[in-house]
């Protein structure tokens, strides 16, 4: 993990700004990242990857979210897929896809649409059988890496159920938008794509067709929402080493900031949210390494917590800097608007808050 560290770390270098302003990471930096399994680094070592644990894997995501919320963000996109394929795939395809995958192809995973954002029983993109083909047709929105994507897992309709197929980004017939001037995550890659009559051997179809939405959906969605919590607690870290550093040298009326009281609250206040992020976090991962059945539940409640914890520190972050931070593209103004984008994403909060108050219904019946 520490060696997987150094390494991101030398790779971002003070990059994350620039990424920024450009509104991409460049293609060089995707491919050595994908090609030292950084990606999707839970991928097991039997199938190429470099098998860690959700715990392991979310430290490293928290550390290249502290660096650059984009870069995490192709992470996340490109875990959720391998996951994907993992879970839902059978043998031959988990076989063909995950090395690619684990070695660095990229991947994003579509399920938005224009009209399916919350509610994904809407999707209207359709998957039909042609002989030993399935031809793919439909919209799907805000499509994370899609940008640097050579795979696009591509849910739709499919029949009276649901299905995924993992299109190549290249085929006949996608065409992939990028969507301008994004609020956060600029260099994320996000997408509009648009699949008109796109054929795909119908053995690119995960583990056959037809199953429920709720189970493939929420299958694909428990790895990304894994993965932004811990980039939220990421946030959470850059933010508290900008303000420290920043509390610590500035002096305004003869001491430094840290040595008011109302600034230092600010800086005890940013270690809390952290600390909680880190927390629930880990008892996710915890769960998820465990096998534990608590895993849904503790994993909605950890991208809750962390992605509401990362906006308001971001913010606490952006005033205790004040005229410092409130520069385009500085860490923290960067922070403030990768975080409140995180509250939207893998389930809004208020959808996690319904999920929460389900769960919460159930056990304390
Ligand atoms: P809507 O569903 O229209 O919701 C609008 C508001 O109403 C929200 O506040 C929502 O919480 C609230 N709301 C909706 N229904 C309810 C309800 N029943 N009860 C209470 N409140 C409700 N999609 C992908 O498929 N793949 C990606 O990689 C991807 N990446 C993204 C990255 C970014 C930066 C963003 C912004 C979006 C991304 N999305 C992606 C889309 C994302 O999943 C949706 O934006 C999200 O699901 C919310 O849908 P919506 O934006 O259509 O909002």
């Amino acid at each position: 993990l520490d060696r997987l560290r150094a390494f991101a770390d030398e790779l971002i270098g003070d990059s994350a700004d620039s990424w920024d302003r450009a509104g991409t990471i460049p293609e060089e930096i995707v491919r050595k990242a994908g090609a030292r399994g950084l990606m999707c680094a839970q991928v097991p070592e039997r199938h190429g990857g470099l098998g860690l644990s959700s715990a392991d894997n979310g430290e490293l995501t928290a550390f290249v979210g502290s660096r650059c919320s984009s870069l995490r963000s192709l992470m996340t996109s490109q875990g959720m897929a391998a996951w994907t394929v993992q879970r839902l795939g059978d043998r031959k395809q988990r076989a063909a896809l995950l090395p690619r995958l684990a070695g660095g192809e990229q991947a994003a995973v579509a399920f938005s649409e224009p009209g399916a954002g919350s509610d994904l029983s809407a999707m209207a993109t359709r998957i039909e059988p042609d002989g030993d083909r399935v031809v793919v047709t439909g919209e799907k929105v805000w499509i994370t890496a899609a940008c640097y994507a050579e795979h696009l897992v591509v849910f739709g309709r499919y029949g009276d159920g649901t299905a995924a197929v993992v299109v190549p980004a290249h085929a006949e017939g996608v065409r992939v938008e990028r969507v301008p001037e994004p609020l956060g995550c600029r260099a994320a890659g996000h997408a509009r794509v648009r699949l008109d009559g796109v054929r795909v051997p119908a053995a690119e179809v995960l583990g056959g067709a037809g199953q429920s939405t709720e189970l493939l959906v929420s299958t694909a969605l428990a790895y990304g929402r894994m993965s932004v919590a811990w980039g939220c607690a990421g946030i959470l870290r850059g933010a508290l080493a900008s303000v420290s550093r920043h509390a610590r040298t500035r002096t305004q009326f003869g001491k430094p900031l840290a040595g008011h009281q109302l600034v230092a609250r600010h800086v005890a206040e940013l270690l809390a949210a952290e600390q909680t992020a880190t927390r629930v976090c880990a008892h996710a991962s915890h769960c998820w390494d465990t096998r534990s059945p608590e895993v849904v539940s503790a994993t909605v409640l950890a991208k809750y917590v962390s992605s509401r914890h990362a906006a308001a520190g971001a913010a606490t972050a952006v005033q205790v800097l004040a005229s410092a931070g409130a520069q385009e593209s500085h860490p923290v103004a960067r922070a403030y608007r990768d975080a409140k984008l995180m509250e939207i994403i893998e389930g809004s909060n208020e959808i996690c808050e319904l999920l929460l108050a389900e769960h919460a219904l159930s056990v304390h019946a």
